[in-house]
């Protein structure tokens, strides 16, 4: 029979800390801490497979499981030796939701389950502290209330506020226990007014409807969203933890606090969190009052603080992990509540990785699986430039919630930044605080500010997840939300005025400052020693420890020496995709890349006609050979210009191709250089031909006979841009079809390559280019393209030159990797182009898919954007059936991918599994490649 529910208590549970798929990780996390003998309130976990019943039975769940349920209860009032309800010593519990993923603010916890009008006057008999009994009733009916009955919370606070008012109280904690049966009354009205029902007063129905509740939680859209946001699947469910009770809220020998064993933002090893003396749960997240630094419970509890260093300390070498715990403390007392991993910033990741290793509690394999791939990009933030940083004024000061610079415009919605960075500004959400709700918006800013709240308010736990730059609690903001407007310092600031923070150190500038790349990036671009950063050191050694551990191989795509620089020295060895057409764009060259085209179709015509009258010449004898040179005579006139055009503009690029593959030959050192021949379709060198239009259009207004050239110019220019023009470029005319039709184009470009590959050869530097042919569906496409390669290699090179080089072709055409062994036969190495392999695969055209992709994924048609992260069942296929198949033909084929994808980290471990053997990706994203691929490699080893 299946077990669903587990309990835990009494020095010993039913579950354990690897069970988080089905205890959820805090039902894990409170197992494990029970077996290891810790202080925690004793309970039972309610299963995520008992969430999953209940969403597919559409709200109920079987009886067996609430028979399982009420034996644990029953079983938890014995071991406590009370009773839920119970009129004289009552048992309280929580209800607490936890899914194998944390999920902050998602589900809300319920406190003080158990009351009744009855059970608090037990509670206030037992503890002789009526004030506490009657204040821990309205909470619950509030809490209940909200969560479970659906009450807006306002309704609640209203009524709070009223009685604080009628009472001239400050606080919370100033009203007396006559204020809190007057506060209890009026919820109960509440209660009965939006629901209709007196609020329930049997325990056992305040459970179920607790845990239904949570239940019902799992599909609200807010944990929808987050779980879309986070890539946690659907079917996960969430399990249900019900716990009894200690209170921090019994006097000033209580408290409650969470807290981390290292600083989560920094990565420092310090004791890290905030308490409240005399409170309940979640008023330290709430950020209703304002918590006190952890470093001074020491002093208020020096006994129950010494015993949760040492608890803590234990937790982290057990875990071999940073812990997020939650404790309680009720009269000098401690309790542990809660602990998991805890999620920390980018930077503090490599801090705290490589620092574990240094302290011996993690092996350095172990090391690479502790830092998200993803989070690598922090290091790689902007920061302020540290002149206008120093010479702009500071206008507030808050928390420094998650580190690097914003700046941007202030907008004070979650909906507003959204549209605002639509229109494509940068913002910065400016808000009391934030919510589950405002998740949309958080994810779009620059940065995110807050007036209110702690470090572990939603915004800071939030920003700090999302990498985002973030200030909390900045009390000195007064914002007018309604009014879309924010005084401080003096000064009034409306949405859209300029703003920057300091994430770092809480600090908030009103105006926008420029920024400059992360300590890291300045490393690599050699403005920063390396020995001057601790950061950076620790990076270096933690990818040195990726790469240790890796199988793929990490290259770069990168056009221009100065990227391969960067590429080179974020790790990468060797160039997976050199664009060669981003290089026509250079405004010294576009002007022969425009002639190029516009002459290649005559051009090329009549290099092919006059070439095969001079063969027939040479063949032909008397009469017979003088009329072909009459013929050859007329050709020469009339392709006379065209060629001339044509092979002269060819011959202005070669010198600067040649130029730029030598640079990243250079800067490469030896590694592999994948060099792709011309891919675009012709047209997008040129101007639009409304633009074109436009302008003769005006310039004939202006004066026709005045602008007669450059009208004459413009329109020729206009008959080459409509005779380009296609249906369906991205099928169209491109890729290796135009270097079949016109070969001097492939000619010239494999000239520029050996010609490059030569010189620096022969200054003593080793070279690798690999020469790769695209959108390839048929062998003998490559089988022609080859063929000008191999030609044009052996005028240059000829015998002897040392020069090593690879003739390979992109596999990103369907047919091309459903006809792979064929086309393998022919190719020294493939590199699967996987947007194009996308795009076709899918038949989705990646330049208008936005229209309607994002719709897909709102209604969870697709679960990922598949030009982001690879559809690996699907397009997937097309992958795996080219390596078998190429394989297959040619046994050690080197295959590697060169798509948007090879950055990708849930791509990769795809990339790692279907056995290629290196991935290729922009270089900003090589360290996280190197990364990924490490943990890609420990998750399922295999050889190489
Ligand atoms: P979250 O997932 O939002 O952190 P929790 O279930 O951890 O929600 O509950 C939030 C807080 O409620 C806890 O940190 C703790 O302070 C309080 N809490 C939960 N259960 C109990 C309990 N049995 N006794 C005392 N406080 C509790
Ligand atoms: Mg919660
Ligand atoms: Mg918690």
């Amino acid at each position: 029979m299946t077990q669903y529910v587990y309990f835990f208590g009494g020095g010993k549970a039913d579950g354990n800390k690897d069970m988080k798929d089905l205890l959820g990780g805090k039902g894990a996390g409170l197992a494990e801490m029970t077996n290891a003998g810790l202080p925690v309130p004793p309970g039972f976990t309610v299963t995520t497979a008992a969430c999953n019943l209940f969403v597919s039975r559409g709200g109920s769940l079987p009886r067996e499981v609430d028979e399982e349920i009420e034996k644990n209860a029953g079983r938890l009032e014995t071991l406590m030796g009370k009773r839920l309800g119970d009129g004289t010593d009552p048992l309280l519990v929580s209800v607490r939701s936890g899914a194998k993923f944390s999920m902050p603010g998602m589900m809300d916890t319920i406190l003080n389950l158990g009351l009744n009008d009855r059970s608090v006057n037990g509670l206030k008999d037992k503890t002789g502290n009526g004030r506490f009994a009657k204040d821990s009733y309205r909470r619950f009916i509030q809490m209940y209330g909200n969560v479970v009955l659906g009450i807006d919370k306002d309704r609640f606070e209203h009524e709070l506020s009223a009685v604080k008012k009628a009472r001239k109280a400050k606080a919370d904690v100033d009203l007396d226990e006559k204020a809190l049966d007057d506060v209890i009354e009026r919820y109960k009205g509440v209660v009965k007014k939006e629901t209709g029902k007196p609020f329930p007063q049997d325990p056992r129905e305040q459970l179920g409807g607790a845990r239904d509740a949570v239940f019902r939680s799992w599909t609200n859209p807010r944990a929808v969203t987050y779980r879309k946001l986070n890539d946690i699947p659907h079917d996960l469910g969430t399990a249900v933890n019900v716990q009894s009770m200690v209170f921090g809220n019994m006097g000033d020998s209580s408290a409650t606090g969470v807290g981390f064993t290292r600083n989560p933002s920094t990565g420092a090893k310090e004791f890290y969190g905030e308490f409240l003396q005399n409170a309940q749960g979640e008023d330290v997240v709430a950020g209703i009052r304002t918590p006190r630094p952890i470093a001074e419970l020491q002093t208020v509890m020096p006994k129950a603080y010494a015993q949760l260093r040492d608890i803590t300390t234990r937790l982290e070498r057990h875990y071999k992990d940073v812990q997020d715990f939650e404790f309680t403390i009720q009269d000098n007392t401690l309790y542990m509540l809660q602990t998991r991993n805890g999620k920390r910033t980018g930077v503090a990741a490599v801090h705290i990785a490589v620092d574990l290793v240094d302290e011996g509690i993690l092996k350095p394999a172990e090391a690479v699986g502790k830092v998200d791939p993803q989070s690598l990009d922090q290091l790689l933030h902007p920061i302020f430039d540290p002149v206008a940083r120093g010479k702009a004024e500071i206008a507030a000061k808050g928390l420094p919630a998650s580190p690097g610079a914003a700046t941007g415009a202030v907008v004070f919605t979650a909906d507003d930044a959204v549209a605002w960075s639509q229109k494509g500004k940068r913002v910065v959400l400016v808000r009391m605080e934030t919510v589950p709700d405002d998740i949309h918006g958080m994810s779009v800013a620059q940065g995110i500010l807050t007036a209110t709240g702690g470090m572990t308010s939603h915004a800071a736990v939030v920003g700090r997840q999302m990498g985002k730059p973030s200030v909390v609690g900045c009390g000195a903001l007064d914002i007018d939300a309604k009014a879309k407007s924010l005084a401080v310092a003096g000064k009034r600031l409306k949405e859209g005025d300029s703003i920057s923070i300091d994430g770092s150190t809480g600090e908030v500038i009103l105006k926008e400052l420029p920024t400059s790349p992360s300590e890291v990036l300045q490393v690599v671009a050699g403005t920063l020693k390396a020995d001057r950063s601790p950061l950076y050191k620790k990076f270096e050694r933690l990818l040195g420890w990726a790469d240790e551990v890796r199988r793929l191989g990490v290259r770069a795509n990168a056009d221009i020496p100065r990227d391969a620089k960067v590429a080179f020295a974020f790790g990468a060895r060797g160039i997976g995709l050199c664009r060669t057409e981003h290089m026509f764009f250079a405004e010294d060259r576009l002007p022969y890349v425009v002639k190029m085209i516009l002459s290649a179709a005559r051009g090329q015509r009549g290099l092919d006609v006059t070439r095969r009258l001079k063969e027939r010449i040479a063949d032909a004898k008397g009469e017979h050979a003088a009329a072909l040179r009459k013929e050859l005579a007329k050709a020469q006139k009339e392709y006379g210009k065209a060629i001339a055009d044509y092979t002269g503009a060819l011959a202005r690029l070669l010198p600067m191709q040649r130029a730029d593959f030598a640079g990243l030959f250079e800067e490469m050192r030896g590694t592999p250089v994948t060099i792709r021949t011309l891919d675009p379709p012709l047209h997008e060198f040129l101007p639009k031909r409304e633009e074109l239009m436009v302008r003769i259009a005006t310039l004939t207004a202006k004066g026709e006979k005045r602008n007669a050239r450059e009208i004459k110019r413009l329109s020729s220019l206009l008959r080459g841009v409509e005779e380009l023009h296609e249906f369906n470029p991205m099928l169209g005319h491109r890729g290796c079809r135009l270097g079949i039709t016109y070969p001097e184009i492939t000619r010239m470009q494999a000239r520029a390559i050996f010609e490059a590959a030569r010189n620096v050869s022969k200054k003593g530097i080793a070279v690798k280019p690999e020469i790769m042919i695209p959108l390839v569906g048929h062998v003998n496409e490559l089988v022609a393209q080859k063929k000008l390669v191999l030609e044009t290699a052996a005028e240059v090179l000829g015998k002897g030159s040392g020069v090593e080089y690879l003739v390979g072709t992109m596999i990103e055409v369907p047919r091309g990797a459903l006809t792979a062994d064929e086309v393998a036969k022919e190719a020294d190495f493939f590199s699967f182009g996987t947007n194009d392999l996308t795009q076709m695969g899918f038949g989705l055209s990646r330049d208008d898919a936005g229209r309607f992709l994002t719709q897909y994924l709102e209604q969870g048609l697709l679960e990922k954007d598949p030009f982001v992260s690879l559809d690996a069942s699907g397009v997937g296929q097309l992958v795996e059936i080219g390596v078998r198949k190429g394989r297959a033909a040619k046994p050690g084929l080197k295959i590697g991918v060169c798509g948007e994808h090879g950055g990708d980290p849930a791509s990769i471990r795809f990339f790692h599994g279907a056995g290629l053997d290196y991935v290729s990706c922009s270089p900003y994203r090589v360290p996280i490649a190197r990364l990924a691929a490490a943990q890609a490699q420990l998750e399922k080893p295999s050889g190489d």
